[in-house]
This record gives structure tokens, C-alpha cells and sequence, in this order.
């Protein structure tokens, strides 16, 4: 039973202040279907995160089991396709749009769905499954659900005969238009650098804050984690949700347990 105290010291706090960042982790988007990456139903319990999760480990899958990586790539790209917002997500829109807050969504998801609430101004620290991005010349291309859902036609395709897998699977990525090279999807493996200015936009985002959401990260992963604290040394309250607690539950000002999507709705009604 979440603490009605609390969640009228949050409303509060969020109406009063005007400059809002959010951190945002993989819990945001459970609730939307999307599972969390070290839960129970989490990709890296199925999948390895060294041979999946990794530029070298899926090159040398791909030459050992093409097959295996169709697969994972169409499991993975069938959950982000499907899901929706859920309140969680809509109650930060609501954040901006309603009680015109300047808000910044800092997330270490890759999925679409701050956007699709209705969110403007998203850094997305860890890629966007959304994009692709040339490993030639960098150029990066915006792609929809639409352009995904016909990838994954061909992908099924594929996988319906062996000999197609060995023939057309080593054409699977797309090529980039303006030079040729090949499009990898635009998400920040494990082992690689985060995008830069996403994530100098962050500190200047959380330097600004006077309130700071953390929502839905276990805050294992370096450097998304360090940004309560710098908002918190900066004089911000910092305000967390997550069913469990965390490695910030006790530094932060006010620790809501429970479910985004049932929590936020509360906060910001
Ligand atoms: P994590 O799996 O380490 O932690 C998830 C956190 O969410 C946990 O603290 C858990 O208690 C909490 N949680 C679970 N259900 C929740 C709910 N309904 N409401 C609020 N909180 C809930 O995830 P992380 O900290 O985001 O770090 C893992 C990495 O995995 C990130 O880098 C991210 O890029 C990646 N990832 C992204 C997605 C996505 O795009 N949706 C999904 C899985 C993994």
C-alpha cells in the first residue's frame, strides 16, 4: 500500500517547480510489455548478454547460427513493435503538456514510448531501436513501426527455408543511402561509447533540474547512474519510484514504492 503522505509530498513538489528531469530505466516500460533487463522474464536470462549483447559476440553467432540471430532479432523486434504507452509513460507527457513544465526525459531505454506519449524533449542515452546509423560514413536514418513490422515479414521469410537463410541472411542489414555502407540499428552495445552529446545535454539538463524522477532503473549502469546524485549534490529533490529498492532509495528525498504506471498517474494527476 503506497504511502498517501508521499504521494501528496511528490504532487506537491512536482506542481510548485518549474525545470523537471527524468531518469528513466527498462521498469518504466514493464508495465507496457516490454520486459526489464535483469527481471525474470528478461532478454539476458534467455539470451547471453556476451553473445547478444555484443557487437563481436553476435558477428561470431551469426557465423556459427544464423538462424539463432533471426530469431533473436524477431523476438526482440515483435515485443518493442507491440507495445503501447502506459500510464506511466502518459502521466509524464501529461507532465509537459498539461501543467507545461519544462521537462527532459533522460532514458536509458531504446524503445519509442516517451515519444509516442507525447514526451518532446527525449535523450535517449542508450540508442533508439527507432534509427539505424551507417558504420561508414555515420549518416543515421529514422525508421517507423511500419518500416520494422516489413523487416520482420522479411526476416520470417528468411527463417522458412535454410537455403534462403544462407543465401539472403548476409544481406540482412539494410544499406545506408548516402554511402553505400551498411546500417546497423543505432543502439549503444555493450562495450560501446554512449552518444555524446545526448549525454552532455543530460548534465546540462540535470544541472538545471530543481526536481529529479527517477523511475524504473536498478541503477547498475554506469554513467546513467551517477545523474541523481549530481542532482541531488546541485540542491534538486530528488523524487524515486520503483517497486523495489534501489541503490538510491536512500539518498533520494522521497522513495515511492510501487509500479510506475500506478504511481505517476497518482503524482501527476
Ligand atoms: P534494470 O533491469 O537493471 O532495472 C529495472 C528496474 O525497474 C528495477 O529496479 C526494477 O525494480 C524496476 N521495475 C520493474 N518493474 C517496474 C515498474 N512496473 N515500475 C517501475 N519500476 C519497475 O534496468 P535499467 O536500470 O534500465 O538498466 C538496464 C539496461 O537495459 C538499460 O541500459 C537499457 O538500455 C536496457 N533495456 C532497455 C529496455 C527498453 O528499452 N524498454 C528494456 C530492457 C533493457
Amino acid at each position: 500500500m503506497v504511502d498517501q503522505k508521499l504521494i501528496d509530498l511528490a504532487r506537491e513538489t512536482l506542481l510548485k517547480k518549474t525545470n523537471i528531469a527524468v531518469l528513466t530505466g527498462s521498469g518504466i516500460s514493464a508495465e507496457s510489455g516490454i520486459p526489464t533487463f535483469r527481471g525474470e522474464d528478461g532478454l539476458w536470462k534467455k539470451y547471453s548478454p556476451e553473445e547478444f549483447g555484443t557487437v563481436p559476440g553476435l558477428l561470431l553467432q551469426f557465423a556459427k547460427n544464423p538462424r539463432r540471430i533471426i530469431e533473436f532479432a524477431l523476438n526482440l523486434l515483435e515485443v518493442f513493435t507491440k507495445a503501447q504507452p502506459n500510464p506511466g509513460h502518459i502521466a509524464l507527457a501529461r507532465l509537459e503538456q498539461k501543467y507545461r513544465k519544462n521537462v527532459t526525459i533522460i532514458t536509458q531505454n531504446i524503445d519509442d514510448l516517451h515519444e509516442i506519449a507525447g514526451n518532446t524533449n527525449v535523450l535517449k542515452l542508450h540508442g533508439d531501436l527507432f534509427r539505424l546509423r551507417c558504420i561508414k560514413c555515420g549518416h543515421r536514418e529514422k525508421i517507423d513501426r511500419e518500416y520494422l513490422e516489413n523487416y520482420m515479414k522479411k526476416l520470417r521469410d528468411i527463417l522458412s527455408s535454410p537455403l534462403k537463410i544462407v543465401k539472403e541472411g548476409k544481406e540482412l542489414l539494410p544499406r545506408c543511402p548516402e554511402c553505400g555502407g551498411i546500417m546497423r540499428p543505432d543502439v549503444v552495445f555493450f562495450g560501446e561509447a554512449l552518444p555524446q552529446k545526448e549525454l552532455s545535454l543530460a548534465y546540462i539538463a540535470v544541472d538545471a533540474a530543481e526536481v529529479m524522477l527517477v523511475i524504473g532503473t536498478s541503477g547498475e549502469v554506469y554513467p546513467a547512474n551517477t545523474l541523481p546524485y549530481r542532482a541531488k549534490q546541485n540542491g534538486a529533490t530528488v523524487i524515486e519510484v520503483n517497486p523495489q529498492r534501489t541503490i538510491f532509495s536512500d539518498m533520494v528525498d522521497i522513495f515511492i514504492e510501487g509500479k510506475a504506471g500506478e504511481v505517476l498517474p497518482r503524482i501527476i494527476p
